[in-house]
């Protein structure tokens, strides 16, 4: 906007001096008109000098050196009267005043036009020497202190997956003469605060390259075009200053997909500039050390074009950190700032699930500023905790505040998923549990397929919803409630029955037949299939009833069986908040050779000190801080 002003102003200015100089050149060029009468007075007077015909028009310069002029109304009758005298007279072609001044008009409309054209020119990037659209947006890094991995903790993962970038660019004939083609870009997503713009600085810092940060909001302006020449000067700039980082934060800004709701700006402006983007992502050549980073909260309404292969097509998740990863964050910032020498941190990260690394940031400094306060020479345990109730106090972020009873709700209903889907055959394996928040979901339990699944078996798909339906079973046989926790799994559950009765003829009752269900259009070509009776339709929604529900008793026979099982492991996913793949293979295995961790409160007493630094139970045990500081 401010640009569309200071283009208005800028053209207003040279309208004006143009019609200036328009003016001023006339009255300059154009001689005082007289009557003729006059002129033939000063004849007779013999004042005239000289004289220029020039059609009808006679220009003369009187004795006392005036420039002047008049029209004659016959030349004719004028030059004998001329000859006589002692005066020089020339004659012109014909050339009107009125003719000069369409000229003079012309010249300076086509100037007007040519500032307007090289202005417009100079927004659009077409020229070398825009700066307009840099000065604006980027901000180069490389005087700056560099940040390094270190100051990036708690993300283990991610700090891992993005290892190869570095390297990449620290040393990219290694790997363009194996032939091997490194991600072009990589989209970090998560919540605010957890790290993204840190993570890709410190990816710079470690590779020593510069770092060209912007947000997708820089490039959504009113005027069409700025956007999208803003991403060619970007990308000009750092290819000159290649190997090096592009950091676009906020990428939903530009690269929401059409008609995603908060959508910023013109469609066609935010179109524009997302196409320049995509063109000069692929117009990377293998030679180019260039890796783009973006980050976004909001991965759900991106344009699906950007995470194409060869675009964005490596995407890391970054949750807020787990109990482990607010330990290790908050032992950076403790570096920082004096805290007492034994003081537990692991108990202040024990208490602040929920908080991301900026929370935890921003934690360590109120300590830091309440101690000083209290005259005190290093920061003391009360007061995290008096940091820690003002931040939670004052900062109305939902979602930051997770009450205790939500968190065991959420740990028994993920850990029921795990068991359940731990007890039967064919499931997929558990991949992953966590219990940190994310967006609408409460906690989330992954399961991934050991191979590539084409065709599923019944037995497969009745195990997948009894999974699903394991969170509901265990809230309510250990804690006896319902929640609104379960209602994605029981979407998801009731979603598969239907379509194994109506789709795949699974059921027995109503045979191997395919059923249009209503208009709920989920198969399509359904206008090719007959059209069933009203009492099909009843009988499908009781098979369907049916189905879902010997799968619920089925979790629930489960959960009643391992119910011991299903207490530890929640109790342990309480204190880490998450476990991987490994951790619940340490869990299982312990629990089922009735070793060490039968029970949490055992597992201190029984496990060696090797065994508790491996089991995620170790923070509930006796060797607890050893572990911890190993
Ligand atoms: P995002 O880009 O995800 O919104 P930032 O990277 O801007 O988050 O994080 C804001 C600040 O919070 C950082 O500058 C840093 O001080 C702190 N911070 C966030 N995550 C971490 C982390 N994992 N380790 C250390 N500091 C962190
Ligand atoms: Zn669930």
């Amino acid at each position: 906007m401010a640009l569309l002003i200071r283009n208005l102003f800028i053209g207003l200015i040279l309208l004006i001096v143009a019609a200036t100089a328009v003016v001023f050149w006339n009255l300059e060029t154009r001689p005082e008109i007289i009557n003729y009468t006059d002129f033939l007075a000063i004849l007779n007077k013999g004042e005239v000098k000289e004289v220029r015909l020039r059609g009808g028009e006679v220009c003369f310069t009187d004795s006392n050196g005036r420039e002047l002029a008049t029209f004659s109304p016959d030349i004719d009758v004028l030059l004998p009267k001329l000859m006589g005298r002692q005066v020089v007279v020339s004659a012109r072609p014909e050339h009107s005043y009125l003719f000069l001044n369409s000229v003079s008009l012309g010249i300076s409309m086509l100037l007007i036009l040519g500032a307007w054209i090289f202005l417009a020119r100079r927004q659009q990037g077409g020229k070398e020497e825009s700066d307009f659209a840099k000065d604006k947006v980027i901000k180069y890094h490389a005087s700056e202190k560099q940040v390094t991995f270190k100051d990036v903790a708690g993300i283990p993962e991610a700090k891992e997956e993005l290892m190869e970038i570095i390297e990449f660019l620290k040393n990219p004939t290694h790997f363009s003469r194996i032939g091997a083609s490194i991600p072009k870009g990589v989209l970090l997503q998560g919540p605010p605060g957890t790290g993204k713009t840190l993570l890709a600085r410190a990816i710079a810092g470690e590779a020593g390259v510069p770092f060209f940060s912007f947000s997708g909001s820089d490039f959504v302006e009113m005027f069409v075009g700025v956007g999208a020449s803003r991403v060619r000067d970007l990308f000009k700039e750092a290819k000159k200053n290649a190997p090096c980082i592009i950091f676009i934060d906020e990428i939903d800004a530009v690269g929401a997909h059409r008609g995603a709701a908060g959508a910023m700006g013109g469609q066609d402006e935010r179109g524009q500039t997302l196409n320049a983007l995509l063109v000069e992502i692929d117009g990377f050549s293998s030679t180019d050390t260039i890796v783009v980073l973006a980050a976004t909260n909001r991965p759900d309404i991106l344009d699906p074009a950007l995470l194409r292969s060869g675009r964005f097509d490596r995407q890391i998740n970054i949750l807020p950190p787990d109990v482990k990863g607010r330990l290790k964050i908050l032992e950076v910032y403790a570096q920082r700032v004096k805290v007492m020498k034994d003081i537990d941190l692991f108990s202040v990260a024990r208490s602040t699930p929920g908080f991301t690394g900026a929370d935890l940031a921003n934690l360590v400094n109120e300590a830091a500023l309440l101690a000083a306060r209290h005259g005190k020479e290093a920061i003391e345990l009360p007061d995290f905790e008096a940091a820690k109730d003002r931040i939670l106090m004052g900062v109305e972020r939902k979602g930051l505040i997770i009450t205790e009873k939500d968190r065991r709700t959420m740990a028994y209903h993920e850990a029921g998923h795990a068991i359940v889907a731990r007890f039967l055959p064919e499931s997929d394996p558990v991949h992953k549990i966590t219990i940190i928040p994310r967006g609408r979901a409460m906690g989330n339990t992954q399961q991934l397929p050991l191979k590539d699944r084409h065709a599923y078996s019944k037995v497969y798909l009745r195990t997948r919803i009894t999974t699903l339906l394991g969170g509901r079973a265990a809230e309510e046989i250990v804690l006896a409630q319902q929640t609104t926790g379960a209602q994605d799994d029981l979407f998801r559950a009731t979603e598969i029955a239907m379509k194994m009765i109506c789709k795949w003829g699974m059921s027995e009752t109503m045979g191997p037949l395919a059923y249009a269900k209503d208009d709920s259009g989920f198969l399509g070509e359904q206008t090719t299939l007959m059209a069933h009776s009203e009492e099909t339709a009843r009988r499908i929604d009781k098979e369907i009833k049916v189905l879902v529900e010997g799968c619920y008793r089925e979790a629930v026979a489960i959960i009643n069986q391992e119910k011991d099982f299903l207490v530890n492991l929640a109790e342990i996913l309480l204190q880490t908040e998450t476990l991987d793949s490994e951790e619940l293979r340490i869990i299982f295995d312990c629990t089922q050779k009735k070793q060490a961790a039968a029970t949490v409160s055992e597992h201190g007493e029984d496990g060696s000190l090797h065994e508790c630094s491996t089991c995620p139970a170790a923070a509930h045990c006796t060797h607890m801080q050893e572990a911890i500081a190993s």
